[in-house]
């Protein structure tokens, strides 16, 4: 086995790291609770020099205007990028922009593409993701109320329906809303993707829901929506008709890896600053915290679990690179809540080490403390990844 770095992305990474750590790490303190346009003006120049250094969209293809890393090189920046929580904003591959992007690239109209995806390329605008409803269970998202129906004679669409944790939905100029367009059809054929421009007349973004203490606004919210009455013309149906679940499948294997490889980026960031903490903390002049066995245990415990946890990805990546997503099932599902839990330990051992100070927000860790909590639950609770893994491994036995 290669444990080697790919060549592309050997001495990128490096750099990324310390293009992080100098330019973004400094800015967190200001940015990260206060109103969002506050932030996207200081990191507009940030993603300037970030354009400039080429490192703009990793992910999208050359001729889209990215860089046109593969998932496993992807997933490594990823890793790196995900040290703060302005990384992905700052480099363009930010959720849900990144999966909307893919979406749109694969599946689009021309007319899509270039109302829709030539804005967000360029990163004058921002999208959402709207399928989660409060009345059902997002963990069986094929059981949804959200209707499209065809509007009288013509062949344009009717939506109706209520929508929640579509984040970003503050400010997004568009939304790619999943609607049942064929109530009779087999589960997963019920549904179709709609692009829907937000200043559609029926659509409304009722509120950022609050989530953790946090208000939200700008991209760092989760908005809950509503549909009522929005016309949209047949343009708006984004892949053919009952195709929705299947397009969404589709946006999910590529951005578990990404999800995953930031996450190691939160535990890595997390693992940093307890060690300096350690270090640099004296519990009685010259009696460093680092001497205690139980911190020593920490940082030992947390530098095996991410090591596991990066290895774990990297294979999925590897797997899904040479076979694709489905081959790659069992893996993408394990490390979705292998990589949670990982991320989770490490942070919360980080903020033990650092007392007050860690629940304080004078350091990234109660930020990451409160809205990485979420990793559990989006792209399917851990029971729903487990389940699967189980599922399958289950399989040579019966
Ligand atoms: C921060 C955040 C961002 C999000 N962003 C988006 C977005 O952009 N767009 C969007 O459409 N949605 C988004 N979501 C919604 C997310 O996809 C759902 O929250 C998720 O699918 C779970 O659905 P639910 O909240 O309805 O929980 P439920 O489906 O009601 O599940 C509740 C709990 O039941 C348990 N459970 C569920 N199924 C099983 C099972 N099969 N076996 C055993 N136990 C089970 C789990 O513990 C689960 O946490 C986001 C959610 C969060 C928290």
């Amino acid at each position: 086995m290669d444990f080697s770095l790919p060549p592309r992305v050997a001495d990128l990474l490096p750099e990324v790291e310390r293009f992080v750590a100098e330019r973004l790490y400094p800015l967190e303190g200001d940015l990260l609770h206060k109103p969002w346009a506050h932030a996207e003006e200081k990191l507009a120049g940030v993603r300037d020099e970030v354009r400039e250094r080429g490192w703009w969209l990793p992910q999208v293809a050359e001729e889209h205007g990215g860089m046109g890393l593969s998932v496993l090189e992807h997933g490594l920046t990823s890793s790196v990028l995900g040290r703060s929580p302005l990384g992905l904003y700052a480099f363009g591959c930010q959720a849900p922009d990144a999966g909307n992007l893919e979406i749109l690239i694969d599946h689009g109209s021309d007319e899509q593409k270039e109302r829709f995806l030539g804005p967000l390329v360029a990163g004058r605008s921002r999208s959402c993701f709207a399928m989660t409803e409060p009345e059902f269970p997002g963990s069986n998202p094929v059981w949804m109320a959200t209707r499209a129906q065809r509007d009288g004679d013509g062949d344009g669409w009717v939506l109706d329906g209520h929508k929640w944790f579509a984040s970003s939905a503050d400010g997004a100029a568009f939304a790619v809303v999943m609607a049942v367009t064929d109530p009779e059809a087999e589960r997963h054929r019920r549904a179709s993707m709609f692009v829907v421009p937000t200043d559609t007349p029926g659509y409304e973004l009722v509120r950022n829901v609050p989530v953790m203490g946090h208000a939200g606004d700008g991209w760092p919210s989760h908005g809950e929506i509503r549909l009522t009455g929005c016309r949209l013309p047949a343009g708006a149906l984004l892949g053919p008709e009952g195709h929705g679940f299947a397009l969404a499948q589709d946006r999910l294997g590529p951005g578990r890896i990404h999800h995953c490889m930031r996450w190691i980026g939160v535990a890595e960031r997390s693992l940093d600053l307890m060690c300096r903490r350690a270090v640099d903390r004296e519990l009685a002049p010259g009696e460093p915290l680092a001497e205690k066995g139980a911190v020593r245990e920490w940082i030992a415990e947390s530098r095996a679990e991410i090591d596991a946890a990066r290895f774990a990805v990297l294979h999925a990546a590897w797997k899904m690179d040479r076979e694709g997503a489905k081959a790659a099932r069992v893996e993408i599902s394990a490390i979705k809540f292998q990589v949670a839990g990982v991320m989770l330990r490490t942070v919360d051992r980080a903020i033990q080490a650092h007392g007050a100070l860690g629940i304080s927000d004078d350091t990234v860790l109660s930020w990451f403390y409160t809205q990485e909590r979420a990793a559990r639950i989006y792209d399917g609770p851990d029971e729903v990844h487990k389940a699967v893994v189980a599922r399958r491994v289950l399989r040579a036995y019966e």
